[in-house]
């Protein structure tokens, strides 16, 4: 602009800025130094926590809406224009939106100076810049995902029958790792043609992050149709990775989400929101089963991933809340020829703040794949061993069965914390019976027999529990020298219903004699069941037939410990 300009008014610029924000994206604004008054097109107002279209005391109310973080900058740049020692404003920073999250804004404005006059009026335009990033992407050549939404937004009436396939390439991270980010740009670039050269009319293809493309299809097509552009798109991916001779392998998985199953009957922000919420946990569903292939959406896989997450939240709450809501059962272990007591085995229980019990078959996992066994685990050894101290002061040679988990024994100090605790609690390492279950896989480690072996060492009780269900095998007694073998309840049933499986068990009780180890059989429910396994000559017995597992005091008044 020239500086010899004559410029219009406060009112006259802000009736001109609303003229053309009706067409277009960004926000305009106009600033009135003397009278410290700040104006801002009507489209802002639905996107940020303004506190009006037009406000007065400029800088109080930008506290609003400006992010706290960028207040002392902002202020600097806008007092640097006013006292005139710049006629420019350019900076990025963060607005606060409408729903509380920071956008990042660029915001540009100019003083308008005219000769002999001091400048009082700004006048500027504000743009997302979060979402120009991503309206369009120049590596795949596609447009990016505030476009698909945007597409959805015009389309919304005629979205009812639409399906979402999304797409995600199988460990791009390791191509871009191995062959470097320009090699990784080619692949999308190439994986987005692909993707395109499969799809036809009324189908479109838009990158939605990293390495995820979203096919929108509006042809009505049904499941078989999408499964069959499905696979037709891995042809193209597999013929691609083939022409490039192998350099990178790479596959494509895909989560397809039907619209017309969903029940949306009014489409708005909120099922688009979910939408792409659902099209992640397709699209994850279709890796988490061993990539490279399409997962169709369905209800109950969310539920049940809704579940997981939620009982992963309570679990984590409560581990952070001091182990809210966790609780030790116990169940007794007796010797077969006197019924004396000899152990109880600690089992863990959780109850949900809205007083859910939740099984340790459903919380045992939870807590292994979030590593949450960790804190917990040595909260259940603690614990355990202070239930036996107490026992000890009127059994003196009783003893706590604590189950391990793997994740235990390969990610936590678990020797060192054993010891540690059994000191602190003044308690020999013989009250304690070290439980495993075999997994399958880990029992050869290296690393797992060597922390038994210092157990054992020590003086710890090895027990191999769960023997005789899934994985058993009879090496893992050479690799894992228990003292103690438990025999699974599911094993010990087979054996009291058929009369080979019971000669199985027979031979295995010998066996373990032999090798001079105790048998412990579990699961033992009723006098007919104990007579009949009393014939094997098991050295222990656990089962509801003696008690099922009770509480702390349950236990303790059971067996008169006060
Ligand atoms: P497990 O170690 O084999 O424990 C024995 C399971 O059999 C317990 O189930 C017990 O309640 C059940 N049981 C005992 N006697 C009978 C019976 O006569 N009849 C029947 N039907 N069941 C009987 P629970 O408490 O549900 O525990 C299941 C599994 O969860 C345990 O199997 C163990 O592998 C795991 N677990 C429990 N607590 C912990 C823990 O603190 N840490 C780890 N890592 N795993 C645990
Ligand atoms: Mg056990
Ligand atoms: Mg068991």
């Amino acid at each position: 602009m020239d500086k010899e300009d004559k410029f219009p008014g406060f009112e006259a610029l802000c009736n001109i800025a609303k003229l053309f924000a009706s067409c277009m994206n960004d926000y305009l604004y106009v600033l009135d130094l003397t009278q410290d008054t700040y104006f801002i097109t009507e489209n802002a107002r639905g996107r940020f926590a303004l506190p009006g279209g037009i406000f007065h005391d400029v800088r109080k109310n930008f506290r609003h809406f400006v992010h706290p973080d960028d207040y002392e900058d902002l202020i600097k740049d806008l007092d640097e224009v006013c006292s005139g020692r710049k006629d420019e404003h350019n900076m990025k920073y963060r607005w606060i939106g409408q729903d509380g999250y920071p956008v990042w804004i660029n915001c540009r404005g100019r003083l308008l100076r005219t000769a002999g006059v001091i400048p009082h009026l700004m006048v500027g335009c504000i743009n997302e810049i979060g979402n120009s990033q991503t309206a369009a992407d120049n590596i795949s050549g596609l447009l990016g995902e505030s476009s698909l939404h945007e597409h959805i937004r015009q389309m919304a009436p005629a979205l009812r029958n639409a399906m979402f396939m999304r797409l995600g390439i199988d460990e791009f991270k390791l191509v871009n790792e191995r062959h470097g980010m320009d090699y990784g740009d080619f692949v999308l670039r190439e994986v987005a043609d692909c993707i395109q050269r499969c799809l036809g009319p009324k189908q479109y293809v838009y990158r939605i992050v990293s390495d995820e493309f979203m096919v929108l299809d509006l042809t009505g097509a049904d499941y078989n149709q999408m499964k069959r552009l499905y696979q037709h798109i891995r042809c193209e991916v597999d013929s691609l990775v083939a022409r490039e001779r192998y350099r990178a392998i790479y596959t494509i998985s895909a989560g397809l989400v039907s619209l017309a199953d969903l029940d949306n009957k009014h489409y708005d922000y909120t099922s688009y929101s979910e939408t792409m919420k659902l099209s992640e946990f397709a699209m994850s569903e279709a890796k988490a089963r061993g990539r490279n292939q399409l997962y169709f959406f369905r209800q109950e896989d969310y539920s049940a991933f809704l579940r997981r997450r939620y009982l992963n939240s309570c679990l984590r709450q409560s581990v952070s809340d001091n182990f809210r809501g966790f609780e030790l059962y116990f169940q007794p272990l007796v010797t077969t020829e006197d019924e004396d007591l000899y152990a109880a085995e600690a089992l863990l229980r959780f109850r949900t703040q809205t007083d859910e019990t939740i099984s340790p078959s459903e919380m045992i996992p939870l807590l292994e794949e979030s590593s949450l066994i960790i804190p917990v685990g040595k909260w259940v050894i603690r614990n355990a061993l202070m239930f036996c101290r107490k026992m000890r002061e009127k059994y003196p040679s009783f003893r706590v069965s604590i189950n391990l988990s793997y994740i235990q024994l390969l990610k936590t100090p678990l020797f060192d914390d054993i010891r540690g605790i059994l000191d602190d609690l003044l308690l020999p390492p013989d009250c304690l019976i070290a439980e495993l279950t075999e997994s399958g896989h880990l029992e050869d480690s290296a690393a797992v027999r060597s922390i038994w072996g210092k157990l054992r060492g020590l003086g710890v009780t090895i027990a191999l529990d769960d023997f005789g269900k899934g994985y058993s095998n009879l090496t893992n007694i050479g690799n894992l020298r228990p003292n103690i073998i438990k025999i699974d309840r599911s094993f010990t049933l087979k054996a009291l219903e058929n009369s080979y499986e019971f000669d199985l068990l027979l031979h295995i009780v010998k066996m373990v004699h032999g090798l001079g180890l105790a048998l412990v059989v579990e699961g033992i429910e009723t006098a007919e069941e104990l007579a009949r396994i009393a014939l094997l000559e098991p050295d222990y017995i656990q089962g509801y037939y003696y008690s099922k597992p009770c509480t702390k005091k349950e236990f303790m008044n059971k067996y008169k410990v006060k």
